[in-house]
């Protein structure tokens, strides 16, 4: 089942582990009314919506108890025929949504309808605005599931007794800061959620109105969904059972069958997103292996995209519902991904331990894989385009949408998965010199003059410092894009890949540029480098400490220094990165540069008096670390020797 309650509810038990036939109280902590308010308040227009999550717990609950069953028959006992059950009383002002799924204990109630599941949602809740706390798509990745109750009932009743067991428990609240906790009666194994109806969501006592609401959310659960209705009129009136859904698992349908509005509806149901997918893929394999999938990409990232490691798609095999979160077919990369795969080949007992070793897993989650992937180029190769979202028409670029929310993650399977690097590397986008947008590695090789050999990029915190970085001067006036590396993982995703299209990437703050240039340059570069020597060898004595060696340069053209490392050495911004991490990484020193035609430049090379030079040089190498967005190692010498300098102009 899906990890329990994905909203920032925190509860005190006033009276934990107590087994009282009496009620016990539990009050909810301050933040829970405010999240119930707050689900109550910005979803009121939505609030349809409750017959949706209601019964997907429930169906998921049948398909807790469904997979149990397959090794425990006696959980079943005479209660075979699994359903989903909607009983309406007129009376009583209730709608009761029962299931004969696998059940809740005590504990389970009081810990799954209200505790914090997931760290990190208390504190995004109080950090979002009131403007923020409008927004559905927001709020919906809190997977309100269960308390969406509250939008339909003044009070709600929950009565559970789990598979196995005799207890029934009964969880009670008015969504009024406490809730109840008692033992119960109930017929067998279960769930009823009983709906006191506010007055204003009474019209879900009718028919209709129900039907028209399972229709367009539920049609597609696995499972029948049944209501007792009036037919006939007059002396022939009498009530029957029927059936309200279509109880076939949606990805079972062939493609051509299966509509847009379903997918969202699907999706919705099984993601807890409020809004549409991005997109989807659906396929099926025959011959050796056979298998279906149904793989949805969401349109928005959930705020714990980077920490969290689950994905969010469900194991079938042969339709019976096996585990959420199948990370052995699903590799961690590709944990945005939201669906169901059905597997024909799979044991009905497949363990955790069995799919690790099973050759079927791998296949599967080669197809996996493989199917996101022509997914994706699908988007790229797409572009911009308009489409209907959420029932407005739109123009956009899906897979820049994708990018901006889910880059991150390929960029972790580039590092992590070799196999699917290739496919990758095409995928990935960039900043670049060319203007503000993004550029993919395709269209930068496809850009490149002929005489230019290699892909060159430059990495910093910051979009502004990449850009104005000194490192990339000279690639610039000879008219070589340059790509502009912020994400601090960037560098080690280009060292992974080492090459794209047989050309090489290239820092341009590591190791001599290979820059394309005439004979005639090659001269006039060894000349300068020949006049400068005595320049470059006192400096280095000057700042013996700080660099590993002095030399002349041509990548640059208006800074005087700069600072870079060697060809395969780690950049100074990796070392950083690491350290920021806590790790522990030696200080490289680095290789200082100068620019030959810098006035700077020119003037030191007369510059007599050994005090100022060494002044002089200190200078130039803290401006070089500053250029590049880092701190000089003694910040307070810099502002002093800049004051001393500026005094003497
Ligand atoms: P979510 O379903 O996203 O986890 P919910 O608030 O909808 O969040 O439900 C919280 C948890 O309560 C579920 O994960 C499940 O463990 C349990 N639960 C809810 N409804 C039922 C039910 N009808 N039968 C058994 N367990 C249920």
């Amino acid at each position: 089942m899906r990890p329990p309650l994905g909203i920032a509810i925190l509860l005190a038990p006033q009276t934990e582990n107590c087994m009282s036939t009496t009620a016990e109280k539990h009050v909810f902590q301050a933040e829970v009314n405010e999240v119930l308010a707050l689900v109550v308040n910005s979803l009121y227009s939505h609030r349809e919506v409750f017959l949706r999550e209601l019964i997907s717990n429930a169906a998921d609950a049948i398909d807790q108890l469904n997979f149990k069953s397959l090794t425990d028959h006696s959980l079943l006992g005479d209660d075979k025929e699994l359903r989903i059950e909607l009983i309406r009383d007129d009376k009583a002002g209730t709608l009761t949504i029962r299931d004969n799924g696998v059940g809740m204990t005590r504990e389970e109630l009081i810990g799954n309808l209200g505790t914090i599941a997931r760290s990190g949602s208390k504190k995004l809740m109080q950090s979002l605005s009131a403007e923020q706390k409008k927004d559905i798509t927001l709020i919906g990745q809190f997977g309100v599931g269960f308390y969406s109750a509250f939008l339909v009932a003044d009070s709600v009743t929950v009565i559970s007794r789990k598979a196995g067991s005799a207890e029934t428990w009964v969880w009670e609240s008015q969504a009024k800061g406490d809730f109840e906790v008692r033992t119960g009666e109930r017929a067998g194994r279960g769930t009823d959620v009983i709906l006191r109806l506010k007055d204003d969501a009474k019209d879900y006592l009718n028919e209709w109105p129900v039907r028209e609401v399972i229709g367009k959310y539920s049609d597609y659960v696995r499972w029948p969904i049944r209501m007792e209705v009036e037919r006939g009129g007059g002396d022939e009136k009498k009530q029957e059972w029927t059936t309200l859904n279509q109880a076939r698992a949606l990805w079972t349908k062939s493609k051509a069958d299966v509509t847009d509005e379903q997918h969202h509806e699907f999706y919705k149901a099984l993601s807890h997103d409020w809004a549409e997918p991005l997109a989807w893929t659906h396929f099926k394999v025959e011959g050796t292996h056979e298998l279906t999938g149904l793989l949805y990409i969401p349109r928005k990232a959930p705020f714990d995209l980077v920490e969290k490691r689950k994905s969010g798609v469900k194991l079938f095999v042969k339709r019976v519902f096996i585990m959420d979160d199948a990370q052995e077919i699903v590799p961690e990369w590709l944990r945005f991904l939201r669906g169901v795969v059905d597997s024909e080949d799979l044991p009905l007992n497949v363990s955790r331990e069995i799919l690790q070793k099973d050759a079927t897993t791998r296949f599967i989650k080669k197809q996996v894989v493989g199917k996101t992937l022509t997914l994706l180029e699908e988007l790229a190769a797409e572009g911009e385009t308009e489409r209907e979202v959420d029932g407005e028409k739109q123009k956009s670029d899906r897979f820049l949408t994708f990018w901006t929310e889910f880059g991150r993650l390929l960029k972790e399977g580039v590092y992590h998965d070799i196999d699917a690097r290739d496919r990758l590397a095409k995928l990935l986008r960039f900043r670049s010199t060319k203007d503000d947008g993004w550029h993919g590695l395709q269209s930068y090789v496809a850009r490149m003059p002929a005489d230019q050999k290699a892909i060159y990029y430059v990495a910093a915190d910051s979009l502004a410092t990449a850009k104005s970085s000194p490192h990339i001067e000279a690639l610039g006036k000879r008219g070589c894009e340059v790509l502009l590396l912020t994400d601090a993982i960037d560098e080690w995703i280009v060292d992974a890949l080492r090459k794209f299209d047989d050309k090489d990437f290239v820092s341009a703050a590591k190791g001599a540029l290979d820059l394309p240039e005439t004979d005639e340059q090659k001269q006039a570069k060894e000349a300068k480098a020949k006049e400068l020597a005595p320049l470059t060898e006192r400096m280095q004595k000057a700042l013996d400490t700080q660099v590993k060696s002095v030399r002349v340069t041509d990548r640059l053209t208006d800074s005087p220094a700069c600072l870079v490392s060697d060809e395969h050495g780690m950049s100074a911004r990796q070392e950083r990165v690491l350290r920021e991490a806590g790790q522990d990484v030696p200080q490289q020193k680095r290789i200082l540069e100068l620019n030959a035609d810098h006035a700077v430049v020119k003037k030191l090379t007369g510059l007599a008096d050994d005090a100022e030079f060494a002044d002089w040089a200190a200078l130039l190498h803290d401006q070089a670390l500053l250029a590049e967005g880092a701190m000089p190692a003694d910040p307070a010498a810099f502002a002093r020797r800049l004051t001393a300098l500026m005094g003497k102009a």
